[in-house]
């Protein structure tokens, strides 16, 4: 990768966020721009993958290990239901291209698919 991410330089401090949660091999933050009442984003430290379909093939159990810090978020943050999205190429909405998942949660019964 030519350039540091900037999921990485946020885990890093070099740019302002909080790491709200953390395991071994991933961190969550909150989405800058929520699109719903709990907007996390569930991140491995690894820059490597730069999508989930990377991340399925080189290593699931970090994929494992970012669904289950979703799934341990979405019950601190909400009522433990959650919808995980993982926006994959540009023309489906992927701006970052170090793989993230969005965990969105509360109260969404109304809405329809997307992040
Ligand atoms: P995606 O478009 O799926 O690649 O998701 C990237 C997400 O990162 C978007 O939802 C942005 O709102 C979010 N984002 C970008 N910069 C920041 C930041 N500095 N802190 C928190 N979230 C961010």
């Amino acid at each position: 990768m030519s350039e540091t991410s900037i999921f990485t330089r946020i885990y890093a401090g070099e740019i302002p966020s909080e790491i709200i949660a953390e395991t071994e091999n991933a961190f969550a933050i909150r989405d800058i721009h929520p699109q719903a009442p709990v907007h996390l984003l569930v991140i491995p430290k690894t820059e490597e993958y730069r999508n989930v379909v990377e991340l399925a093939a080189g290593d699931p159990d970090l994929l494992g290990e970012l669904i289950g810090l979703a799934n341990t978020l979405a019950a601190e943050h909400a009522d433990g239901d959650f919808r995980l999205i993982f926006n994959t190429g540009p023309h489906a909405g992927q701006t970052v291209f170090h793989v993230h998942a969005h965990v969105l949660a509360g109260g969404l019964e109304e809405k329809t698919l997307g992040a």
